[in-house]
């Protein structure tokens, strides 16, 4: 049995239409065969499975008894006892920034909020919710959990992936190049008020740029 404080979702890192024609028990058997055969261990790691359609399984039940809620996985190492591990099929080529649609189908996200649902309700509370790439260098699930639970979108992790501020970036160089260029065809007091001029332009630029790169990490545009 568990004690849950937590809820760490999964992908099994397959491509959309792998086993697209089997039923969700023969899905879980080849995993589970991954994971016997593969990795040596007694029975399927996670708890749970989500199939493309929507369709939820119980994932390891050592003791054949259909509650797959009191077994301990094998998902994250040093969590399994105190975690649900949930895995979603699908999600192959993805990056841990990614959005959870770019991956997943819309009724996995049902089915996803529903697990999470029952989970909260077995374990009495509110649950954190993470990733296994919070625990691993993975990209797994593909998505950022809590964001996606949130309904906000994904963030980035790099400022070049933002468009805007790319353009920001490209447009100010180009203007402050010219300025920097006409100050020494300047007399000596004009040249002094252009780089005074030229400071104040800078500051102001650095802190728009600042301004747009936190609302950058709040995931707008
Ligand atoms: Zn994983």
């Amino acid at each position: 049995m568990r004690s849950d404080s937590e809820i760490i979702v999964h992908c099994s890192d397959t491509r959309p239409g792998w086993m697209a024609e089997a039923s969700a028990e023969d899905i879980r058997a080849e995993i589970e065969r991954w994971h016997v055969e593969g990795r040596g261990w007694r029975a399927i790691g996670y708890n749970e499975l989500i199939m493309r359609d929507g369709t939820r399984i119980g994932g390891r039940d050592l003791d054949n008894d259909g509650d797959h809620f009191e077994e301990i996985g094998a998902h994250v190492r040093g969590r399994n006892s105190k975690s649900y591990g949930i895995c979603l099929i699908g999600g192959h080529g993805s990056a841990a920034t990614d959005a959870f649609e770019d991956h997943f189908t819309p009724d996995q996200g049902r089915a996803l909020r529903e697990a999470i649902a029952d989970a909260e309700a077995k374990a009495g509370g509110k649950l954190k919710l993470s990733g296994h790439n919070e625990y691993a260098n993975k990209a797994c699930p593909g998505f950022n959990v809590r964001r996606w639970f949130k309904r906000k979108p994904p963030a980035r992790t790099t400022p070049m992936q933002s468009t805007t501020l790319q353009a920001v970036a490209a447009g100010q160089t180009g203007n402050l190049v010219a300025a920097v260029q006409v100050i020494p065809q300047l007399s000596g007091a004009a040249q002094i008020v252009a780089i005074v001029a030229f400071g104040v332009v800078a500051l102001a630029l650095l802190w728009v740029g600042r301004e747009r790169l936190k609302k950058w990490a709040r995931g707008d545009k």
